[in-house]
């Protein structure tokens, strides 16, 4: 069959390369994609994967029988209702679905409804009403923007002075729409945690928890990023923490069966968790793999790749099992000098093949593109996701960086102690 991919990151090349893996794939394209998922599959230009009519014809002119979208936006502009509505099997919810991403303020409203353990919260369509409730309830405390900021608005405050500021940020424009609508939530304490599962017809299907590093540099310092390094499964969650992980996915997904007028939601829920005194509770909900979660969590599939989205776009989950590899899994990012700041591009890259030549190493590729010589050069602030295997968390983390010492480009930077928290035991 044929398989179009929609996105550009190391999420969209992992999730390539497990499809490109299946013998029932045939021709495999990704939109936009980069310069790694060229390698497994057929990067298209042409097609906007915000507009779903742009996608459609692309699906009808190439024979395409599943769509698969990467990355949020699309999902919440309506791109997956638009393709179903035509006909079309696409893995990844419809707009209505999109919106426990797209709305936090519709995401806790659900949660609320569900009873989902989360953060106490309030909304606010207005600055003063918003400040007065923070100086009653005091700090520390998170401000967040209510729609997509690209993982910018949210504020975790430790004094009233800087949620204040937050606020009126927001207010005035700094997220444009997204922050016309703010929501004020109590700060939760302890390690965080995503559960990612599959979901269709209202049923949860988890797959291993993961634990991602925010933050630029060692010790969880410097700024947020988008993900400097995750492994997995994460061995400081006890096993009754994951038992109410997972029946908190099993709730969540029983209330996206569908209803009167309404699809099921197919494709994958993200959890992200805290893992607090009181048990785990939710921070958010995503509404599609997570970027780099999915790249230590797809070499672990050991189940057909396309089997699994094909029964999730269907909707033909009864007999749907996971099979997983009892391997560890360790992902570092090679970032470019600067980043999450300003940063160069058009660095030349050297040593992946040397790297994917280690035991147990695959390197997916996130911000390249090849030169005008069809050289790898770097084209984005996440370079590389360089994962690696093993029996052991030590044998993956050991293999992960001697793969990332083999690669170089100009400004290469990266987090040393990817993993480390996980080595260290939970009080770390
Ligand atoms: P991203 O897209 O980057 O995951 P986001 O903009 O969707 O982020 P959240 O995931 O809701 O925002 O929050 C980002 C981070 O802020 C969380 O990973 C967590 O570290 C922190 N955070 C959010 N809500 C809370 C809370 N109620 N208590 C403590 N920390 C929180």
């Amino acid at each position: 069959m044929n398989i179009l991919v929609l996105g550009s990151g190391g999420r969209e090349h992992a999730i390539a390369w497990a499809l490109s893996k299946s013998p029932r794939c045939d021709e495999l394209f990704v939109a936009p994609g980069n310069g790694g998922t060229a390698a497994v599959a057929t990067n298209v230009n042409d097609v906007d994967m915000m507009s779903g009519s742009s996608v459609l014809s692309f699906v009808r002119e190439h024979g395409v029988d599943l769509v698969v979208v990467g990355p949020e936006a699309p999902l919440v502009a309506g791109v997956a209702d638009e393709l179903r509505d035509a006909g079309i099997s696409v893995f990844g919810p419809d707009a209505a679905g999109a919106l426990l991403e797209g709305s936090k303020a519709h995401s806790k409203a659900f949660m609320e409804k569900n009873d989902i353990p989360t953060a106490a919260y309030a909304t606010f369509d207005s600055c003063d009403p918003a400040i007065a409730y923070i100086l009653e309830q005091g700090a520390p405390i998170v401000v967040k923007a209510d729609g997509l900021a690209a993982g910018k608005g949210v504020v975790v405050a430790s004094t009233v002075e800087e949620a204040e500021d937050a606020v009126r940020e927001c207010f005035d424009g700094k997220f444009g729409d997204a922050g016309k609508t703010v929501l004020i939530e109590e700060c939760m304490t302890g390690p965080e945690c995503s559960l990612l599962a599959f979901v269709a017809n209202g049923k949860a299907f988890p797959m291993a928890p993961a634990q991602d590093h925010k933050r630029a540099f060692d010790g969880d310092e410097g700024p947020n990023t988008g993900g400097m390094g995750v492994y997995s499964p994460v061995p400081i969650v006890t096993d009754e923490e994951m038992a109410s992980m997972v029946a908190i996915m099993d709730k969540a997904a029983a209330a996206t069966a569908a209803t009167d007028g309404v699809r099921d939601y197919r494709g994958v829920l993200y959890g992200g968790f805290m893992l607090t005194p009181a048990g785990p509770k939710i921070v958010e909900f995503n509404v599609r793999f997570g970027d780099p979660e999915t790249q230590v969590i797809l070499p672990r599939l050991k189940t057909d790749l396309v089997d699994v989205m094909c029964a999730v776009a269907e909707g033909r989950v009864d007999d749907l099992s996971l099979e997983w590899a009892d391997e560890w899994a360790v992902c570092v990012v090679l970032a470019s000098a600067g980043y999450p700041g300003a940063y160069e591009k058009g660095k030349v890259i050297l040593g992946i093949d040397e790297a994917e030549a280690l035991d147990g190493v695959s390197v997916f590729h996130a911000g390249t593109s090849h030169n005008a010589d069809g050289e790898l050069v770097t084209a984005g602030g996440r370079v590389l996701n360089v994962v690696a295997l093993g029996k052991t968390f030590e044998e993956a983390r050991e293999r992960a960086y001697a793969a990332c010492d083999l690669i170089s480009f100009e400004g290469k930077q990266f987090r040393t102690d990817i993993g480390a928290k996980a080595a260290r035991g939970r009080s770390a």
